[in-house]
């Protein structure tokens, strides 16, 4: 099984064809060993789209092997920085010209809204390539004095090699082009192994990929469950990298399955559980539209979600009372509807999820104001949820949900703030509100978060790195490069003769 199947959207009455197979050699193929298949389920009504091949070790083997050949003879050091800068920018063009397409695809298996996977997904994915694409030619090594007379050295940003890229299923797409668009730039290969309950668009991307004209094998598409293809990619032997978004306990088994193979370089972006900070001075207007975005787009699903919020006292009734009128305006819909502002959750394990959480918010004794309770009918639906007084060391204060599930609580003092902020294993992302320009920059500084965002949330720029500190990784900006290279310094001797003996 490798036939491509033709989806019909009936929202848009569009008809999509997509390749059900591995993406290998720019070819689409079955399993060379399995019969298996991963179901993809539209969210919104929870039927099934349609069926693709589950790749196996032995197809993992496959892919590495053809990312390996292309990197030793069409890509690697064999191809320029002008060539891979005008394939990827060819890319680009080519995810623009299809991005409404892409875009219905994405909702159809992931659940967004059209318009949000189009105009920033999709947009974000294009600048992304294009900002990779301008550096492809630029990476370049130093040249380093060592005696300043008779020795010299400089230094080679070589590509690290092979990649296995490891997805997950909030960004499909998004995902997809902050591990591809670096990798290529510096002259990478790479074997994608995205989610196996988003693997449609990446499938769809990979069309692309050869419209673009990159030689076979430089990206190969291996849909894969987690504990099979990911696992295997981890620990093989000839893979130079592993590049993962995903969850922490995941993260955690890769770098075990790196440590124990071949001691692979690993780039991890994990979870979060990022703080959020009212103070009394802020604009509560916009610190409440800022919450919002931070807490329910992409339905929270968002490694970033700002699902903690701390408020200072002197405001807490009054600012909750602007946040539950405002999320209630948020229309929770199939992710078709005109009007979405949120589509389902993902998937039913997700639904489930939430809900275990909200439930066991409740039986903690932390207030729910707004949602917190199940829809009838189809769809992993979870409206927007606004728990109060909440205390520290509830689950839901804890752990990340990954849901639109918000856990406030209320603070005195700015220290206490900061106190209350750091007091997680995570570091992504943080957010502050206030008009104190001091505070804004003392407040700043004080976050342990790989991303601080002031009077604004969640907005990124390809050209800003992004991570976190803790157990959090990083990538995006100039410094993905250096997660894509490897430094080699070569030393030069004009002039010193050596005597012998020593
Ligand atoms: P997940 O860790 O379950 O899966 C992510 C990917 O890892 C999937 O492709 C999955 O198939 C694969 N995988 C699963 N088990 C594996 C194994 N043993 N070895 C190798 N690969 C394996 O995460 P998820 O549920 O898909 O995504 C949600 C999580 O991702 C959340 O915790 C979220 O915070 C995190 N996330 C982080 C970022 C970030 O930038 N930091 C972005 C998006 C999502």
């Amino acid at each position: 099984m490798a036939q491509p199947v033709t989806i019909n959207i009936a929202a848009t009455g569009r008809k999509i064809t997509v390749p059900t197979g591995l993406f290998i050699n720019n070819e689409f193929v079955p399993s060379i060993d399995s019969q298996d298949t991963i179901q993809c389920i539209n969210p919104a009504t929870e039927e099934v789209i349609c069926s693709v091949v589950a790749g196996s070790e032995k197809d993992i083997d496959v892919a590495v092997a053809a990312a390996r050949k292309a990197y030793k003879t069409t890509w690697g050091k064999n191809v320029t920085g002008w060539e891979r800068s005008r394939l990827l920018n060819k890319l680009a063009d080519l995810i623009e010209r299809d991005a409404q397409e892409l875009a219905e695809l994405e909702t159809l298996n992931n659940g967004k809204p059209v318009k949000i996977a189009r105009d920033f997904d999709i947009g974000d994915s294009v600048q992304c390539l294009r900002y990779y694409a301008g550096f492809a030619d630029k990476i370049v090594g130093q040249s380093i004095e060592v005696d300043n007379k008779t020795k010299m050295a400089f230094t080679r940003h070589d590509p690290i090699g092979v990649c296995g890229q490891i997805i997950p299923w909030n960004y499909p797409i998004n995902m997809w082009s902050w591990k591809v668009a670096p990798a290529l730039a510096c002259g990478c290969t790479v074997v994608m192994k995205p989610s196996e309950i988003t693997p449609l668009t990446a499938l769809k991307l990979s069309e692309l990929i050869i419209e673009a004209g990159f030689p076979p094998g430089v990206v190969n598409t291996v849909p894969s469950l987690g504990s099979v293809g990911g696992a295997a990619l981890s620990s093989h032997m000839d893979v130079d990298k592993v590049a993962f978004t995903g969850s922490t306990v995941t993260g955690r088994r890769i770098m075990e399955a790196a440590a124990k193979s071949n001691l692979k370089k690993v780039t991890l972006e994990l979870g979060g559980k990022s703080p959020h900070i009212v103070f009394e001075s802020a604009d509560l207007d916009q610190a409440a539209n800022w919450t919002g975005l931070g807490i329910l787009y992409n339905t929270g699903q968002d490694c970033t979600a700002g699902s903690r919020l701390f408020v200072q006292d002197t405001i807490y009734d009054k600012f909750i009372n602007i946040l539950v009128e405002k999320f209630k305006q948020l229309k929770v819909t199939n992710g078709f509807d005109e009007e979405a502002g949120a589509g389902p959750v993902v998937s039913k394990m997700q639904y489930d999820k939430i809900f275990s959480y909200i439930e066991g918010g409740k039986q903690q004794g932390a207030k729910a104001v707004l949602g917190g309770e199940k829809r009838p009918g189809k769809g992993y639906f979870v409206d927007p949820t606004i728990f109060v007084d909440v205390k520290p060391d509830m689950k839901i204060a804890r752990d990340e949900i990954f849901g639109p599930v918000l856990a406030v609580a209320k603070f005195s003092t700015e220290e206490e703030a900061i106190a209350l902020a750091n007091d997680t294993s995570y570091g992504l992302g943080a957010g502050l509100h206030s008009n104190d320009a001091s505070q804004c920059m003392r407040v700043s500084q004080a976050l342990e978060a790989g991303t601080v965002w002031v009077n604004q949330y969640n907005l990124l720029n390809n050209n800003v790195p992004f991570g976190g500190k803790k157990q959090s990784g990083r990538e995006l900006g100039s410094y993905a490069l250096e997660e894509y290279t490897s430094v080699k310094a070569v030393h030069w001797n004009y002039g010193e003769k050596l005597d012998w003996p020593l």
